[in-house]
């Protein structure tokens, strides 16, 4: 059997969008309220006042996007990359672009579970599923990932075992990997069920 890892940012360096940029964005490009992209990130050249100088992965602070730099893309390999995730450009607040460091989103979700008190809903303006995961982390075994790199429900990495070998750990900055564990049935009183694009939950639970 497959086995997945979380791979996620060990870092406390700020990825802040420039402010106009944002401001801009809300509504059309980014979801105002939960700060999903609202079109595909290859149409979309975030512009950062802020970005890691370092991190091999990290996230966009009021964004569901998230930032991973060249190393760790050369490791996991194009071929996956091209097909698993959405990639989009950065540039700095005056419009340079920022070369080593790219934006992305999982074009598919690794619904990583958590306890009774994780965060579980769908955004009052553009519907996108929300799950923020609290307590210990573990996937469920009739919800797990198809893709061998999906984004994790913080915005960061799952991966398989495949992707697992290809990467030097010691090699990459600031990055956590844990193998994630795997239960029977969800401990979060949750009813979420898979549907086209990703997850839903049922209304009722
Ligand atoms: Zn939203």
């Amino acid at each position: 059997m497959t086995d997945f890892f979380h791979l996620s940012t060990r870092s406390t360096e700020t990825c802040i969008p420039d402010r106009d940029w944002h401001e801009d964005a809300k509504g059309e490009i980014l979801c105002s309220l939960c700060g999903s992209p609202r079109v595909p990130l290859e149409n979309v050249d975030m512009h950062l006042a802020e970005w890691p100088q370092q991190a091999s992965l990290t996230a966009v602070f009021g964004a569901r996007v998230g930032i991973i730099k060249d190393d760790l893309i050369q490791m996991l390999g194009h071929d996956a990359i091209g097909r698993c995730l959405e990639i989009g450009q950065l540039k700095t607040s005056r419009g340079e672009k920022l070369s080593g460091y790219s934006s992305f989103r999982g074009k598919e979700l690794a619904l990583i579970r958590g306890n009774d008190t994780s965060i579980c809903r769908h955004c009052d303006e553009c519907g996108a599923f929300i799950y923020f995961p609290m307590g210990r982390e573990y996937l469920v075994a009739d919800c797990l990932p198809q893709a061998p790199l999906c984004e994790s429900p913080i915005i960061q990495l799952v991966i398989n075992d495949q992707l697992r070998g290809r990467l030097d750990i010691k090699q990459l900055k600031k990055v956590h990997l844990a193998k994630i564990s795997l239960a029977g049935s969800p401990s979060d009183h949750h009813d979420v069920r898979r549907c086209q694009g990703g997850f839903k939950l049922r209304e009722d639970s």
